[in-house]
């Protein structure tokens, strides 16, 4: 066997990929969403630079001035939520944006910038094509499933209906549902509840050693490293 489940390469724990996944006596399976089942940069650079372009041609907010102040909002909305599903809100970096480079507040560039870029984001979303047999893979062996994920819930649920998740996972628990982020064990363990499992009954996938790996081996449940296949999602736009 190519990749030993678990075992430590230089302290981390090689990527795998979803073929490889023993599922022999697993009961359950929990996964990440972003940069598991579809890869993240793409469609985050992608929605990034159509909020720039509709920034500097309807409020004249340069490319420089973007960048940077969505860099410090961001940062801001980090430290100040930290642990928690709102420090990811593109409506706080929004607004932050807006008031540094305005100094107010603007409901209408908030509420258009993050509708943009969330609509932007989805549009090219796809799941990547081995996530997508593996999850076909669960439901033909009957395994339940639940996401664990880090982000609000009303866009995780955008993201999963894009995605048509709703044929294949049962549940879905958020950071912002749980009050705190992966790697924290609640998270896990509310997806642990909603199966009514225990951890030596499932395993996780997931693309962060930080947040997915170690947050599940503190309840010693079983790990996969996983990142989704950005290169085949590229030969298929
Ligand atoms: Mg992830």
């Amino acid at each position: 066997m190519p990749y030993a489940q678990n075992a430590p390469i230089f302290g981390k724990q090689m990527l795998t990929t979803f073929s490889e996944i023993d599922l022999n006596g697993i009961k359950g399976v929990l996964l990440d969403l972003d940069d598991t089942l579809y890869p993240y940069d793409i469609c985050h650079n992608f929605a990034y630079e159509k909020c720039k372009v509709f920034a500097g041609a309807n409020y004249a907010i340069s490319e420089v001035d973007f960048d940077l102040t969505w860099k410090a909002a961001r940062s801001k909305v980090h430290n100040d939520l930290h642990g928690q599903g709102a420090s990811h809100s593109r409506l706080l970096y929004f607004q932050k944006q807006y008031e540094q480079v305005f100094g107010h507040t603007d409901a209408a560039y908030v509420l258009k910038m993050e509708d943009l870029y969330w609509t932007e984001f989805i549009s090219v979303m796809k799941i990547d094509s081995d996530a997508k047999d593996f999850l076909k893979l669960l439901k033909s062996k009957r395994i339940p499933s639940c996401i664990v994920t880090d982000l609000t819930t009303q866009i995780q649920l955008k993201k999963w209906l894009h995605l048509g998740l709703e044929n294949y996972i049962d549940f879905i628990v958020t950071s912002e549902e749980a009050g705190v982020e992966k790697p924290a064990s609640y998270i896990f363990n509310m997806g642990l509840e909603k199966l009514k499992l225990n951890p030596s009954d499932v395993i996780m996938i997931g693309d962060s050693e930080k947040k997915d790996i170690e947050g599940a081996k503190l309840l010693g449940i079983k790990t996969y490293h996983i990142k989704a296949n950005s290169t085949f999602y590229k030969t298929q736009q």
